[in-house]
């Protein structure tokens, strides 16, 4: 409990741009966030007031940060499951809990569980260690045909622990580079993807739940550049089975704040479950402006176990696209002369930069634009991303 204004503290594991967000989100409900982050210039550390240095991977430092925080929670899934138990056995209160999170933490042991659920996900198999995980790889090729996807069971975000591989040789190369890094793998059959979605939803302690709309996320080469709110040409009942799908997890698996449900739809309408992600997730950075609460406020209030605010669309349509680091060579003029630009050129468009070094590929921002007609809003938020991203129309 915070002395001065009685409000409880909540304390963020991480620093990224989620607790940056997050922590924005925190100012009007009178929260001044405890930040753990690993360096000072990390992008929420920059913005918070209460900032600890320390390691995520630490449980001295899990510990030290923890003092006086009435609720922990996080930035990302990274923090070792054993770290978060000791937390809890401490009397430090974590949501999402370790049993929840566990299935944003380990492919395969989410795959069980939803499996186990009934809920639909494509066919997949835990690999041996080393050339003896060629044969799981071969069984699945033979039911399902080549290629085939390799993923590391934990540990993997915009792709990077993803290898599509079309060769039983191929795949070889793949568990061999695996096994000598210690990375356990998994396999699953090549998805015929139409086009990727995500059910975002928060559920409270007390068990309320809300569901934004689903949205359609445009991917390029594993990396979410573009949200679309709601999905368009979504038929309802599709729309609705999403939805009821991301809220049962949450229900089932006992998930306290956002949940992300990330999900793809193959030609004849059919929905697959891809991953989890118990935060704040990249397919709702559209509620900002686009909701009537954000998904950080949510998070907040679910975390808090106050009541949830209102998921209802702002606007008709409300596309976001990602900023990403350009090419450092083409563009002299530098990223405050393209904000310049930018926002007198898409005056209506709103501008969020995470505080973050711009490196090549690297998510240093977003965009959001609102409006009534989808082709149009689109091109704006589009346009304007890529403008701070790659500067002006001379070097398109
Ligand atoms: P990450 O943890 O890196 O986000 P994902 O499991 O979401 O990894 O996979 C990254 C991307 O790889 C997905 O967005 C999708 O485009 C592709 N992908 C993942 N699994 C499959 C699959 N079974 N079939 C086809 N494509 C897949």
């Amino acid at each position: 409990m915070d002395q001065r204004t009685g409000l409880p503290v909540v304390g963020i594991i991480g620093a990224g741009q989620l607790a940056r967000m997050m922590h924005q989100a925190a100012i009007p409900l009178g929260q001044s966030p405890r930040i753990l982050a690993d360096s000072a210039d990390d992008g929420a550390a920059l913005v918070a007031h209460d900032v600890v240095i320390g390691d995520y991977r630490d449980l001295a430092d899990l510990r030290r940060f923890a003092v006086g925080c009435d609720v922990v929670t996080f930035d990302h899934e990274h923090v070792p499951s054993e770290h978060i138990r000791a937390l809890a056995a401490d009397g430090t209160t974590v949501l999402p809990s370790a049993d929840a999170l566990r299935f944003a933490q380990d492919k395969a042991a989410m795959r069980e569980r939803l499996g186990g659920l009934g809920l639909p996900g494509p066919a997949w198999a835990r690999l041996e260690s080393g050339a003896g995980g060629l044969a799981g790889v071969e069984a699945l090729a033979a039911q399902h045909g080549w290629p085939v996807v390799l993923k590391a069971i934990s540990g993997g975000y915009d792709g990077k622990g993803v290898w599509v591989v079309a060769t039983p040789a191929e795949a070889l190369t793949v568990i061999e580079d695996a096994a000598a890094a210690g990375i356990a793998l998994m396999a699953e059959e090549a998805v015929a993807i139409v086009r990727e979605l995500a059910a975002v939803v928060a559920r409270s302690p007390f068990g309320q739940g809300a569901a934004w709309p689903v949205v359609e996320t445009v991917q390029v080469e594993g990396i979410c550049v573009e949200v679309l709110a709601p999905a368009p040409g979504l038929a309802p009942e599709a729309a609705d089975e999403a939805q009821k799908i991301a809220l049962r997890i949450a229900v089932e698996l006992d998930v306290v704040g956002v949940l992300a449900v990330e999900l793809f739809e193959t030609a004849d309408g059919t929905l697959l479950i891809n991953e989890l992600a118990m935060r704040p997730h990249n397919s709702g950075h559209w509620t900002i402006e686009g909701a009537r609460t954000s998904q950080f406020e949510q998070h907040l209030r679910a975390v808090l176990d106050y009541p949830l605010g209102s998921p209802e669309m702002a606007a008709p349509v409300v596309v976001m696209a990602n900023v990403l680091g350009g090419p450092t060579d083409v563009y002299p003029a530098g990223i405050d002369e393209r904000i310049h630009h930018c926002m007198a050129r898409w005056p209506d468009v709103k501008i969020h930069l995470y505080g973050k070094g711009f490196r090549p590929g690297r998510k240093v921002g977003h965009v959001t634009a609102l409006g009534d007609d989808l082709e149009i809003v689109r091109a704006r938020a589009k346009a304007a991303a890529d403008y701070l991203s790659l500067g002006g129309p001379d070097v398109h």
